[in-house]
């Protein structure tokens, strides 16, 4: 029975209402009117029901689907400006008991290098990405009890946050790392995380249960209420997101919803993030062997709808995207994005050879993080290196109150364009640092109270006097 509020996987992911919903939305799909009054509705930027938003992804009308576009690009612009936030993604170790079918790590996988950073080495990787002027990492490890520990992780992330090299610093660190216990949450919450990213790769419990044979991940309920226990530790930035690819994407993009509905009403905060990977060829993985492969122009809706419907939770693509899916995507809702990626443990120090592949799945990005910023900045978008909130303490309904009070342009402008600066005069290369330049400069005079717009100014000047770290 579907129960919202429950603390119970099965009942706060219903298959039955999931499969209701999907046959709500087939009956409705040329329903113009309920389509256009979901899209009037969703202009109020309040979000909207899993169920509306299945009748928006089944609508197949051209002129209905560009109006939900056009909103969706409405909504980014307006909680995020046209700012995004970069990161970067540090594999630890790709040792892993799990059985999962579409993931490399799986323990049986005989031709994997695997591969575990000693704290030396994890204090070599940062300083690489300290080099190309990361400040936001997202740690990745297989599930692995004697390799991976929890004390492991933490140690791990102790060294990483110690790590002063030059100007540089990584000021947040989030983990995507198996789900854990309330107690192991609580240490990652004491350890300074950032977010906590968990995907759910899929809602649907048959098709999980079939594609996670064997391991811990194996047990469904488990893994599905691995936020609520995060909550329960006091993590209040949770990141949620499924691997496109496995199920129908009619299924898990109503799951997914269904899960952020879930945290919003019980503990009054939703995702801080929704992230949305598509699987990827990778060591002896072969896309061809899944057969819901999601195709670009269904994946644009999926995000599009994603942004109307949940309009003040952020959206990560990776570099699993080509260049050119990236581009459509940063317009219609996509607020984070990684840059010079490197998916194989220890790939920042050593570029390896095929023949040493640690790496957990092939990206389709392959550009330096300087060819990125230079592309957003032709592209209008703001690179932002900001890690400020969670620095202030603004995690939770903290993060979301300010999104929604629209303080974003006082407070976000400003942070962006601060360490846009850092990165300019610390890292980018004499072309990018010219058009990023002409950016602050342009942009500064687009903060609205006079106040911050003047204190933003007083700190740009100082960190051409070789002052770093300021924040609003
Ligand atoms: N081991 C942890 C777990 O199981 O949740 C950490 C996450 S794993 C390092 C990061 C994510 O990569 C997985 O959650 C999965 O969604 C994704 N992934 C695995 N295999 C992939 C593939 N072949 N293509 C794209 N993404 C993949």
């Amino acid at each position: 029975m579907y129960n919202i509020t429950s603390k119970i996987a099965e009942e706060f992911i219903s298959d039955s209402e999931i499969r209701d919903t999907m046959l709500y939305a087939q009956e409705n799909s040329a329903n113009r009117a309920l389509v256009k009054e979901i899209l009037h509705k969703a202009r109020e930027c309040k979000g909207l029901s899993h169920r509306e938003a299945a009748v928006l992804l089944e609508c197949n009308q051209p002129d209905l689907i560009e109006e939900m576009f056009e909103l969706a690009r409405e909504i980014k612009h307006k909680f995020y400006g046209n700012r995004i936030v970069m990161f970067a993604p540090l594999y630890l170790s790709n040792y892993c008991i799990n059985g999962c079918v579409y993931c490399p790590y799986h323990g049986k996988n005989k031709t994997i290098r695997r591969k575990k950073l000693s704290q030396e080495e994890i204090r070599q990787e940062v300083i690489a990405l300290q080099d190309m002027g990361h400040k936001r990492l997202a740690l990745e490890a297989g599930e692995h009890p004697v390799h991976n520990p929890i004390e492991y992780i933490l140690e791990s992330i102790k060294t990483i946050y110690s790590i002063k090299h030059k100007n540089g610093a990584i000021r947040r660190v989030n983990v995507n790392i198996a789900a854990t216990t309330v107690e192991n949450y609580r240490r990652l919450r004491d350890a300074g995380i950032g977010t906590y990213i968990l995907f759910q790769e899929t809602y649907n419990k048959t098709n999980y249960e079939v594609l996670h044979p064997t391991g811990p991940k194996s047990d469904y309920a488990y893994h599905t209420e691995a936020m609520d226990r995060a909550m329960q530790g006091g993590i209040d930035d949770v990141g949620i997101g499924v691997l496109f690819g496995l199920e129908t994407y009619r299924y898990d993009f109503i799951g997914l919803l269904m899960h952020a509905e879930h945290l919003e009403a019980t503990y009054g905060v939703g995702p801080h993030t929704i992230s949305v990977p598509r699987l990827c060829m990778a060591d002896d993985i072969d896309t061809a062997d899944f057969k819901n492969a999601v195709p670009d122009e269904v994946f644009y809706r999926i995000v599009a709808i994603i942004r109307i419907a949940v309009p003040y939770t952020g959206m990560i693509i990776s570099t699993r995207e080509s260049q050119q899916s990236r581009a459509r995507l940063l317009e219609l809702g996509i607020s984070q994005i990684s840059g010079g990626s490197r998916t194989s443990v220890g790939g920042y120090v050593n570029e390896e050879t095929p023949e040493e592949n640690s790496a957990q799945f092939d990206v389709a990005d392959h550009r330096t993080l300087d060819e990125i910023v230079e592309w957003l900045l032709d592209l209008n978008h703001i690179p932002s290196f900001c890690t400020a909130c969670y620095r202030e303490g603004r995690t939770g309904d903290r993060f979301m109150s300010l999104i929604k009070n629209g303080q974003i342009a006082n407070c976000c402008l400003p942070n962006a364009l601060l360490t846009l600066k850092e990165y300019l005069k610390d890292y980018a290369s004499p072309q990018v640092r010219e058009k990023g330049e002409a950016m602050i400069k342009r942009l500064l005079q687009s903060v609205p109270n006079e106040k911050a717009r003047a204190t933003a100014d007083k700190y740009l000047n100082a960190i051409d006097d070789g002052k770093r770290d300021f924040r609003f």
